[in-house]
């Protein structure tokens, strides 16, 4: 097992399946244009051998399946029905929930149980400016029908100054009403963000004006999280639990234990940083060659993370899928 100096080690596997989004959400894809894959992306099946000889190099126990939009991909039948034969603890997938009704018996059937919905508001209006692409309506539907199969459902909501602040108190109402666990998600410096300080400032809501807003109008009180989540959990009695993730006020660094495969077979050991190590070509090698490959490559990229705090980076979030 490969075991860094702060006990760190990879135990949450991300795997992009495809850069291509039906949205091309504001604070994602600056340049608003949908359903751009990336180049050189691989198969299916070259991702999920990626998963199985990560499960046995670095010891993946969980896996997140995203995007892009993993909902969109052609690839998303053959990648689910071959990793849900790996004897995972769990597979669960991120998505904006517009092709989620449809997709609702293949994810069933290959049994996930758990979805992340990434959702900014309930004003249509607002939606169609965040997210520029989609409707809303859609998106609620899947979310009511994956319920209802008895999917765990948690909303991830990027509040923005200036775009959605308005939406923190009714989104929460309506996902402890359903039963949802909303997860508040500090913008993250990435991609153009990085670049773009002034951008990033005027739309910044941090933990602590979050709290405020919420404190308004709910009674919360911190709940238990495991040790490696990435949100903090709060609990409003009688009603259910809501998260947020700070990457900026209470960064979740020293213990990181995610690894992320990108489309294109790039490993990244930690968001904020740029450095990334190729795979796609070990994908092809037998097994015995492979591994011990991999191994030099996944201390590489353990190496890459953080000490301490989320500083940001270079790479797009719809590339690695956040
Ligand atoms: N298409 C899927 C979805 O919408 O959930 C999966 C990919 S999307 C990149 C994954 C998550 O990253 C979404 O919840 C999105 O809101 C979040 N995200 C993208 N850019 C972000 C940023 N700069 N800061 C914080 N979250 C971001």
């Amino acid at each position: 097992m490969i075991v860094d100096r702060q006990g760190r080690r990879f135990r949450n596997l991300r795997v992009s399946l495809t850069a291509a989004c039906n949205y091309a959400c504001t604070y994602c894809v600056p340049d608003g244009k949908r359903l751009v894959a990336a180049q050189d992306e691989l198969s299916a099946e070259a991702l999920a051998r990626g998963v199985a000889y990560l499960i046995e190099a670095a010891g993946i126990e969980r896996l997140r399946v995203t995007g892009g939009e993993p909902l969109v991909s052609p690839k998303l039948e053959t990648f689910l029905k071959t990793v849900a034969g790996f004897g995972l603890d769990d597979i669960s997938l991120t998505t904006n929930g517009q092709l989620l009704a449809r997709k609702l018996p293949l994810l069933v059937d290959v049994g996930i149980r758990r979805l992340n919905v990434s959702l900014d508001t309930l004003d249509a209006q607002a939606f169609r400016g965040i997210a520029r692409g989609g409707d809303l309506a859609s998106v609620l539907d899947g979310m009511a029908q994956a319920a209802a199969a008895g999917m765990k459902i948690k909303v991830n909501m990027v509040p923005l100054r200036g775009q959605n602040l308005d939406q923190v108190l009714p989104l929460l109402d309506y996902c402890l009403e359903h039963g949802y666990e909303l997860r508040f998600i500090e913008l993250m410096r990435m991609g153009h963000l990085a670049r773009d300080n002034n951008q990033f400032l005027q739309q910044f809501v941090g933990l602590e004006q979050l709290l405020q807003v919420i404190g308004e109008h709910f009674e919360y009180a911190q709940a238990d999280a495991p040790v490696d989540a990435t949100a903090l959990r709060y609990r409003i009695p009688g009603r259910g639990c809501f998260g947020v993730i700070a990457n900026e006020s209470v960064p979740f660094c020293r213990t990181c234990s995610r690894l992320r495969l990108s489309s294109t077979g790039w490993l990244h050991g930690c968001l904020s940083s740029s450095n990334r190590h190729y795979i796609g070509d070990l994908l092809d090698l037998p097994r015995h060659q492979a591994l011990p490959a991999l191994q030099g490559l996944l201390v590489k990229a353990l190496g890459d993370k953080q000490s301490v705090a989320f500083s940001g980076g270079a790479t797009v979030m719809k590339i690695i899928g956040g």
